[in-house]
Order: structure tokens, then C-alpha cells, then sequence
């Protein structure tokens, strides 16, 4: 197969050492080896979290994580509110639904950040406290939007409320103080910000979090995070792990602290900063606000006159990059550049010729 160049929010370019990891033969899982691999990834995945208590691989996506959070915190009739500002916010409030939580949206303009005064109106609205717990967006993948977690956390706090975070594109590659912010469940998973393949899933509660997970009514099984932190707690997971997966995301992790964490933050911020003042010199309009943008995705509208999904089509076939398009109400309107993964700033400023290329090729002028 032709080689491809991976910029998309998710799967990323992998190192070939990671995908090498993953070749390993399989060992016991019920072993003292796989013990030591849980300890080193949860040990190497904490300081990310911004954490000190247990971090718990799941074998899923992302969104199964989102969903253990749900279930494990919630029953059917709780009132969440949900904060959405994009489709993955508006998956989080679907998943609560489907668990039959009564779901309230605050809603926040396309392209902008969750506005800590809007959910502070609201939470000071509730007095009757009927608002169990908010669903919360940390970089909206959809839309290329970060929202300021440190700024949203005092609001959250006053009213008390649980907090469920999605930061599954902003985990790893920016910063998060979970127990500082004290946010009380946050969920993250392997193929974003860590640039390991996908497949394993992370989530962390807080104390009063685990405590909700007591509640006999809410229902689970696979998912079970009381099951997953027992197994845990004996360098085990109660069911078959991802092991192939288990093995990159060790070599990974050790990656990610060789490069620091701080520095990893400045690279993603860096390489956000240059594709977006990139795309924005050949006419793109950029769909996040200003000091809403994320620096794990840009999200834009072309120039006028370029279709996104035929220029995503002609850099896919003509020059083996791959982008994202629109999703939610976006499909066929936007293209969105990932800056996550194995990429160097060469590898992104190649793409961005290679789109002022097509475009020149688009317009007849080259
Ligand atoms: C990638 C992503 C998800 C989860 O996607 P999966 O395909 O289930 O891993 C959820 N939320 C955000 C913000 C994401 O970027």
C-alpha cells in the first residue's frame, strides 16, 4: 500500500517502534508481566491527568469510556446538563439519553469555547440542585475548539454538580490538572495525543465519583469501573486486554516522557499555530473563534470556490495525505488538519504545500 501521511484528529501517525511494540508475541494476562506493563502505563499515563489516583485501561475506543462514565455515575432519571459545542459534545449528551438520563443542552454558538459565564448562569439558576451532573467538552474535535478547563472548573465547583470531562483529543498533548481542577471523571483514549494505535480507552474518577459508583442502580457489566479498579489494584483487567495495543502504548508513553510533557504541549500549540496561519494566508476561514482554538485541530472553510471533500480527495490520491472532513452539521463543508502523532514540522508544512498546490490547480492559475 502506498504510504500515507496521517493528519487527522484521530487515528494518527504511529513511530514504527510503537507499531513494532505491537508485533510482540502475547503473554499471560493473568501474569506477573502483564502486571509490571499495567503499572508502567498507568504510572506514565497519571502525571497526564494531572492525577494521583488510579487510571484505568479499558479495552474500546474513546467512546466506550464515555459511556463507563455515564453508566457507572448515573441512573436512568438524573437530570445532566450537557455543554456541548460540538458532535462529540452532542455524543456525550446521546450516550446519557440512551442511558435514560433527562438531558438539558446549554448551548453555545458554532466555533466558539463553553463560556464559564453562561454555565455559572445556569448552575446559579438550579437552586433546587437538580442538576446531578454536567457533560463537558474539552477540545471539541468537530469543530477545532478548546475550552479553558482551569477557568470552567471554579464554576463547576461552586455549584457541585459531577463533572464529566471528554478529553479524549486534548489529553496528552495539553495540559490537564484533574485532581488540582478537581474535575471528577475525565476519559481519554490511546490513538490521540499519546499517538499510540486505537484500541484502549483511560478513565479516572475522583473520591466523590467513586463513591456515586456505589449505586446499585446503575447498569453496567463490561464496563464496570468498581470490577476495573479491583482488577487493577492486582496488575490485572477483569477481562482479555487489548495486549498488541497494551505493548505500543507502553513504547508510547515512554516516548511521550523522552520528549516531556511540557515540550510535547509547546509542539502541538506550535504546529496548531502554523497550519492555522497557514490555511488562513491561501483564504481559509477558520471555524474556531479566537482564543477558542484548539491545538490539536484546526478546523476550516475553504477559500471560496474549493469543495472541501474534492480537495480532501485530490490530497489524498495526489500526495498521500490524509485530512478529516466535516462532521455533525459540517459534512462536505470544512476540512479539519490533526496536528497529533508521529508528524514533524516538516511533515506539516509539506501538507500545507501541498494544499496551496491543489488550490493553484483548482482555480485554473497555476
Ligand atoms: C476521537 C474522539 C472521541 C472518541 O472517538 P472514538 O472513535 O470512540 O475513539 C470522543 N470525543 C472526542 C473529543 C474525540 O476527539
Amino acid at each position: 500500500m502506498r504510504r500515507q501521511l496521517l493528519f487527522l484528529p484521530g487515528p494518527v501517525n504511529v513511530a514504527p517502534a510503537v507499531l513494532e511494540a505491537a508485533g510482540r508475541p502475547m503473554i499471560n494476562h493473568r501474569s506477573e508481566a502483564f502486571g509490571e506493563l499495567l503499572a508502567r502505563i498507568t504510572a506514565a499515563l497519571r502525571p497526564a491527568f494531572g492525577t494521583s489516583r488510579d487510571v484505568l485501561l479499558l479495552g474500546s475506543s474513546g467512546t466506550g469510556a464515555m459511556e463507563s462514565v455515564v453508566a457507572n455515575l448515573f441512573s436512568s432519571g438524573e437530570r445532566l446538563l450537557s455543554c456541548a459545542v460540538g458532535a462529540f459534545g452532542e455524543r456525550f449528551a446521546a450516550i446519557a439519553k440512551a442511558h435514560g438520563c433527562v438531558v438539558e443542552s446549554l448551548v453555545t454558538p458554532l466555533g466558539a469555547a463553553l463560556d464559564p459565564h453562561a454555565l455559572a448562569a445556569r448552575l446559579e439558576d438550579d437552586r433546587g440542585r437538580q442538576i446531578a451532573g454536567v457533560l463537558l467538552t474539552h477540545n471539541e474535535t468537530s469543530t477545532g475548539v478548546a475550552c479553558d478547563m482551569a477557568a470552567l472548573a471554579p464554576v463547576l465547583r461552586g455549584h457541585g454538580a459531577i463533572s464529566l470531562v471528554d478529553s479524549i483529543s486534548g489529553l496528552g498533548a495539553s495540559e490537564f490538572r484533574m485532581d488540582e481542577w478537581r474535575y471528577d471523571a475525565v476519559v481519554t483514549a490511546s490513538q490521540k495525543g499519546f499517538a499510540a494505535p486505537p484500541g484502549v480507552a483511560m478513565v479516572a474518577l475522583s473520591d466523590r465519583a467513586w463513591k456515586r459508583t456505589e449505586d446499585e442502580r446503575s447498569q453496567r457489566f463490561y464496563f464496570d469501573l468498581q470490577r476495573a479498579r479491583e482488577f487493577a489494584r492486582k496488575g490485572q483487567t477483569p477481562w482479555t486486554p487489548p495486549l498488541s495495543i497494551l505493548f505500543a502504548l507502553d513504547v508510547a508513553l515512554q516516548r511521550y516522557h523522552d520528549e516531556g510533557m511540557e515540550a510535547t504541549f509547546a509542539r502541538h500549540a506550535r504546529f496548531a499555530e502554523i497550519v492555522r496561519n497557514g490555511l488562513e494566508r491561501m483564504g481559509f476561514m477558520l471555524l474556531s473563534q479566537p482564543g477558542a482554538h484548539s491545538p490539536t485541530v484546526v478546523a476550516a472553510y475553504p477559500p471560496a470556490g474549493v469543495e472541501a471533500n474534492r480537495l480532501l480527495k485530490s490530497l489524498r490520491e495526489q500526495h498521500g495525505i490524509v485530512l478529516a472532513g466535516g462532521q455533525g452539521v459540517l459534512p462536505g463543508k470544512i476540512v479539519r488538519f490533526g496536528t497529533m502523532g508521529d508528524v514533524t514540522e516538516g511533515d506539516i508544512r509539506g501538507a500545507l504545500d501541498a494544499i496551496a498546490l491543489e488550490l493553484q490547480l483548482t482555480s485554473g492559475a497555476a
